[in-house]
């Protein structure tokens, strides 16, 4: 395995994002891949690996590996797995703008990302070739100035802070302007991906508006990193509060351990776990996706035995744009809700009194 990484210290993050791996040929220079199974996946769903992600994997077929290297199994058929199973665009009152819940909106900035991960739940839009428009930008924020029920704005993509500052800056300081809007958050896999792109200068922009809220996808202990843990650090330092969502991916990190460790390192970078999302049913995800039970039992395990700080809410998308919802393990042993029988996280059985 040739090491390109030994100078990975001294480049600038627009530097690491343009010698990213986008085919099979240079791809195999540095991991073992082959190069037949991999190039036809990448004609349909492109790959885009930079070299800090690459720098992560530590021997094939690792948990880093999977979420980032083409995978034969993406250009399977199954008919439960659609394009668009969330109904995104149906609920998009103008064009990458998802309005679903009342208050918040989804208004997706970007369309490009440090690295393409096989598991997106946008991979119908992964590698467009045209960045999104300014029109696009102007109808959004038009959008959220029409409606006043609007008062939290999710930026996200693709991911948002592979825009240039200046942009962010603009977009921060326009939806911070209008009146109904109490605060921001913004969705990126940045700081595990490519935390060299949190500069000091990035952290300025984001600390001029307030509040800005950070939520992070990690979705394995081995994406903590010095450097993440550094990007995290910057970021918490500047006073902006980080969650993360994680998703649970077979083979990756479908485990009561390696979950277990997971909320762990986030807890100790002071990234609080919010959700654990269970797999969309999105087309060329299939072979990440496990059951409910397996995300039933992981979140079994972890209350009671983690800090409940670091319990996420394990959540499932549902589909045709019916939102999310908490799923929790069974606790109440007996349920008509009098006096109440229930199961603690050790699995024994407590009677609690009800009232009247
Ligand atoms: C997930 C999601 C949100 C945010 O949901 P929260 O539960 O507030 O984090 C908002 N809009 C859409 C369309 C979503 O998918």
């Amino acid at each position: 395995m040739l090491n390109p990484f030994t100078t990975l210290k001294t480049k600038t993050w627009e530097r690491l994002l343009s010698e990213s791996c986008l085919d099979a040929e240079v791809l195999a220079q540095f991991i073992d891949i082959d190069s037949d199974m991999v190039s036809p996946v990448i004609e349909k769903y492109p790959m885009r690996i930079n070299p800090y992600f690459l720098s992560l994997i530590q021997k094939k077929g690792d948990p880093i590996w999977k979420q980032c290297v083409p995978d034969i199994r993406e250009l399977e058929d199954h008919e439960a797995l659609t394009a668009d199973p969330l109904f995104e665009e149906p609920q998009s009152p103008t064009p990458g703008l998802i309005h679903r819940y009342p208050d918040r909106v989804v208004f997706m900035v970007s369309n490009q990302c440090a690295v393409y991960c096989r598991h997106c739940m946008r991979k119908r839009r992964v590698g467009e070739k045209y960045g999104i428009s300014a029109d696009t930008i102007e109808r959004g924020i038009a959008y959220i100035q029409s409606d006043p029920a609007i008062r939290d704005v999710i930026l996200s993509g693709g991911d948002p802070l592979l825009l240039a500052d200046d942009k962010i800056e603009e977009l921060l300081t326009r939806i911070d302007k209008i009146p109904h809007v109490d605060m921001i958050r913004i969705h990126t896999r940045v700081p595990c991906t490519l935390p060299q792109r949190i500069t000091n200068d990035l952290v300025s922009v984001l600390k001029q508006v307030a509040p800005v809220y950070v939520n992070i996808q990690f979705n394995h202990p081995n994406e903590i990193t010095f450097q993440s843990s550094q990007a995290c650090d910057m970021l918490a330092d500047a006073g902006i509060p980080l969650g993360s969502q994680t998703v649970l991916l077979k083979g990756v990190n479908d485990d009561p351990g390696v979950m277990m460790r997971l909320m762990r390192c986030l807890l100790k970078i002071r990234v609080r776990p919010y959700y654990l999302h269970h797999g969309d049913p999105v087309k060329g995800t299939g072979h990440f996706r496990t059951t409910i039970k397996k995300g039933l039992e992981i979140m079994h395990h972890l209350r009671g035995r983690l800090s409940g700080m670091g319990v996420p809410y394990y959540m499932i998308d549902l589909p045709k744009g019916g939102g999310k919802v908490p799923l929790l393990p069974e606790y109440l042993v007996k349920s008509d809700l009098r006096d109440l029988k229930v199961r603690n996280f050790e699995g024994k059985i407590f009677d609690y009194p009800g009232a009247g």
